[in-house]
């Protein structure tokens, strides 16, 4: 289908951003460069970062190596290690925005709680009253993003403090305390290597043990960092690298259940565990009863030292109940604490939710997902025209990095716009024929993968059916340099 209609004049068309995290970010700076101008970018908190944010526990990093973990239009030769700490990226965000001017763009402290598709336009609604309308919504508003909280028999009794990990409490004071962490997610496991070595006690209430890869974080040294800033195109091509190393390599690997990688892997994890964990108890306790990577594997240069130091303590027997004083465990004992963290993850299927999103025909969004969510390509859902989505749900979250995903994904976004703009059509939504067909292929697909392999993990959904990008990267990028108009219904 062409998508030019040279007789007329492109439509002028108003972007509403929900959200300004990574992909909020992304959408002004993309729209900002097309020429775009007239969008608005709405964030309920009073700061922009997503993620980053939120989660500032002591040890937040990204494990996706920091030079792919960057716009591809911004690369950072400043980044001060192989994998960048939390706190680094959030100012690698801020900058980025500020250089763009984008961060003057963001109005903050605008938390919506309705979009309604009306008369062909988007309308949506805030917490403090104010209304706004446009003609494209982009849903920026992040996967990893509403609290799990674990039911456990009398949370809400411990004296001390608790809080989960994304909601870290930075005034409460750590050192020489007794801190209790609930989980052994990429997130627990960083808090307890970050922590051990300034407090009185750690204990690390696991009930799945986690396969650990060995991950080497070299700092970049002046002279590389120099390099970098000067040679851009060293910098260019050591990203193209790491991507093409993920790409190729583990993103082709995790899709694909028989891959020799994986084993290839899994012997590096058990390596790992073998000749760094020296007491042959804590071993077996620490050892998974599943393939590597089925849950997202945890990169870690320093947990298995941390663990083995004598104020850290794992225990596997299972929490019983929360008491005033710490955590009751099965076996009967009370663990006493000062701190309770709850490193237990994310409500994965909420993604623009508690919005409530009403699309054509006063279909609600609620109901369409009542079940579960999905989206014709992890971006557009029947009958909710002009709204498209960034890392929505179903789309890939290996390990690997989000940027390019949410890059390659509003390319693709973009061209569905020019449709509307170009006036060859007023509305696109994914029909459902082309959604239940794409839904169908995944489930399919994603029992190949190694998600599917036996473990739980947050990648399952309500039915057990891993709720992501079941095949290649690679494919991934084809898909999204060439949308299929057929499988959008265009009116
Ligand atoms: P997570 O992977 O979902 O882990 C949650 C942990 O809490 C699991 O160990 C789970 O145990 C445990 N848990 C939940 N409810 C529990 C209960 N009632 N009792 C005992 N244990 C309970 O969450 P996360 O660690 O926050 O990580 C989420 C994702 O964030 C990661 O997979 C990753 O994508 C991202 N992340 C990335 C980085 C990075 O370096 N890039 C860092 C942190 C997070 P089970 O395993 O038994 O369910």
């Amino acid at each position: 289908m062409s998508t030019t209609s040279p007789s007329k004049e492109p439509r002028d068309l108003r972007f509403l951003i929900l959200g300004a995290g990574m992909s909020g970010i992304l959408s002004g700076i993309e729209l900002q460069k097309a020429g775009l101008n007239d969008f608005a970018i709405y964030e309920k908190a009073d700061r922009l970062g997503g993620t980053w944010r939120e989660n500032r526990y002591p040890g937040v990093a990204c494990d996706v190596p920091s030079h792919l973990y960057s716009y591809s239009f911004a690369p950072n030769p400043e980044w001060s290690h192989r994998f960048a700490p939390g706190s680094e990226i959030q100012t690698y965000f801020e900058t980025v925005a500020e250089k763009y001017g984008i961060d003057q763009r963001i109005q903050f402290g605008k938390e919506i709680t309705r979009c309604e598709f009306e008369d062909g336009r988007w309308r949506i609604g805030f917490t403090d009253g104010t209304r706004d309308e446009g003609d494209i919504i982009i849903a920026a508003t992040g996967v990893l993003h509403h609290p799990s909280y674990p039911e456990i028999e009398e949370l809400d009794s411990f004296e001390g403090e608790t809080f989960h990990s994304a909601r870290w409490d930075g005034d409460v004071p750590l050192a020489g305390k007794r801190i209790g962490v609930i989980g052994t997610g990429s997130t627990a496991i960083q808090i307890t290597s970050a922590l051990v070595p300034e407090v009185a006690g750690l204990t690390l209430f696991q009930r799945t043990a986690q396969w650990v890869m060995p991950q080497n974080n070299p700092a970049y040294t002046d002279d590389e960092k120099s390099e970098f800033g000067q040679h851009p195109e060293t910098l260019e091509s050591l990203r193209a690298d790491i991507s093409q190393m993920f790409a190729e390599g583990f993103s082709n690997a995790v899709v694909d259940a028989n891959s020799p990688l994986l084993v290839t892997i899994e012997a590096a994890c058990r390596q790992n565990l073998e000749e760094n964990v020296k007491d042959p108890i804590l071993r077996e306790k620490l050892r998974p009863d599943y393939r590597a990577a089925c849950k997202r594997l945890i990169m870690s240069e320093d947990f298995y030292d941390a663990i083995q130091q004598p104020n850290a303590e794992l225990v596997t027997e299972g929490i019983e109940r929360i008491e005033n004083a710490g955590v009751r465990t099965s076996d009967g004992k009370l663990h006493e604490l000062d701190v309770l963290v709850l490193a237990t993850g994310f409500r994965v299927d909420r993604f623009m939710r508690p919005i409530d999103v009403i699309g054509r025909g006063g279909v609600r969004l609620e109901d369409v997902w009542s079940e579960r969510p999905s989206a014709y390509m992890a971006i557009s859902i029947p009958d909710f025209p002009n709204l498209f989505m960034l890392n929505g749900p179903n789309g890939p979250v290996g390990n690997f990095s989000l940027i390019e995903v949410a890059e390659l994904q509003f390319a693709y976004i973009m061209k569905l716009v020019e449709l509307i703009r170009t006036r060859r059509c007023t509305e696109v939504s994914a029909s459902q024929q082309a959604t239940d067909r794409f839904d169908a292929d995944r489930v399919e697909a994603a029992k190949k993968t190694i998600w599917h392999s036996g473990c739980q993990s947050w990648y399952l959904d309500d039915r057990g059916v891993p709720a992501a990008w079941p095949w290649t990267f690679h494919r991934f990028r084809e898909e999204m340099e060439t949308p299929r108009f057929a499988e959008y219904e265009l009116c």
